[in-house]
């Protein structure tokens, strides 16, 4: 899979094409915040290879869901929110996914409500 396409949104947030207020950078991911925060904190964990969702991603192997995982946890105790924090994959687009290279939805600072709209 090509580790970068031109046409999508996240992969030129990656590259600093396109402005993001980045909370976190690492090897293999960075975070930052939603341009629509649906919560007091909401941060986005995205890889910095292309893949567009949490299944291709976990095909992908070499451990990446988990170094998102892994970040967003501490992207969540950065924030002050490590013990109540909501991690969300919307995958596909009846599922509300909207941007198609994986994210992690960090959310927090309010509660949350069960079962998800
Ligand atoms: P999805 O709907 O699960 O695919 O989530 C995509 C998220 O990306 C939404 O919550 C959007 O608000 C967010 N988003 C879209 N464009 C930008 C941007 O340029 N910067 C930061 N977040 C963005």
């Amino acid at each position: 899979m090509a580790q970068r396409d031109p046409d999508c949104l996240f992969c030129k947030i990656v590259a600093g094409e396109v402005p993001a207020e980045i909370v976190r950078e690492g090897e293999r991911t960075i975070a930052f915040r939603d341009i629509n925060p649906q919560a007091p904190t909401h941060v986005l964990v995205i890889p910095r290879q292309h893949v567009p969702d949490v299944g291709s991603a976990a095909r992908v192997g070499g451990g990446l869901v988990d170094a998102i995982a892994a970040e967003a946890a501490e992207v969540a105790a950065a924030e002050g929110i490590g013990d109540a924090f909501r991690l969300v994959f919307n995958t596909g687009s009846g599922a509300g996914q909207t941007v198609f290279h994986v994210h992690a939805h960090v959310l927090g600072g309010r509660g949350m409500e069960w079962p998800p709209g």
